[in-house]
């Protein structure tokens, strides 16, 4: 990597923000604190943002909706609520990760390196991608999708999930493979999410492409 990556830490709460400005700093990250939303917005969001919910001024949540509609910075959401509901809504308004406290700041260096590796490959490739002799269309760049020219709307996850399928049409993916790409997780568990978002992705895609089941392997996407 070319530089030290900036990030912009916003979190009111002082001793967190000292650890992670001393942390991350240790591992070459640049690390620009502000306290509220008011500072944040106003602030330049450099290469990657840390956004607490929880800031003096403003939810949190709308920082993150701001920062989103002004741009595709990658936003990882922090929070002390335990509210899944937080989570979820986080990720909906755009935020490309979440983490609970308390956590390591090693946790939060994985992260980031996560969510920059994602961005990198995405500007990687060229931003739209026809599937299906154009019926399925894929535009990396703004994270949107067409389906037959009607705009489909894809959850964080299901998005990430189409793409890596749709990185090779036809290859048989296996399940560990797919959630370490889109989950970022070494998964050796049970993998009921990645069959929810399957389903999911399934019933919003019709009948233009399929996600074939491949019996004791995994998935692969077949656009003919
Ligand atoms: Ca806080």
């Amino acid at each position: 990597m070319i530089g030290r990556v900036r990030v912009l830490l916003v979190e009111d709460d002082e001793p967190i923000a000292e650890s992670l400005r001393r942390g991350l700093g240790r591992y070459g990250f640049e690390v620009d604190w502000v306290r509220t939303g008011a500072e944040a917005l106003a602030a330049d969001p450099g290469g990657v943002v840390l956004l607490d919910l929880g800031l003096p001024d403003t939810d949190g949540l709308d920082v993150c909706r701001e920062l989103r509609a002004r741009g595709d910075v990658p936003i990882i959401v922090i929070s002390a609520r335990a509210d899944e509901t937080d989570r979820v809504v986080g990720l909906e308004l755009g935020a490309d990760d979440y983490i609970s406290k308390p956590f390591g700041v090693r946790e939060v260096v994985a992260r980031i390196r996560a969510v920059l590796r994602r961005v990198k490959t995405a500007s990687a490739q060229p931003s739209a991608s026809e599937y299906a002799g154009g019926r399925l269309v894929i535009d990396r760049r703004s994270r949107r999708v067409w389906l037959d020219g009607v705009e489909i709307s894809l959850s964080p996850k299901e998005y990430d999930l189409l793409v890596f399928l749709a990185e090779e049409p036809g290859a048989a993916l296996t399940r560990e493979q797919i959630m370490e790409a889109v989950w970022d997780t070494n998964w050796f568990g049970p993998t009921k999410t990645l069959d929810v978002h399957i389903g999911a992705l399934r019933r919003k895609l019709g009948d233009v492409v399929t996600v074939e089941t491949v019996r004791g392997v995994g998935f692969r996407l077949v656009t003919s």
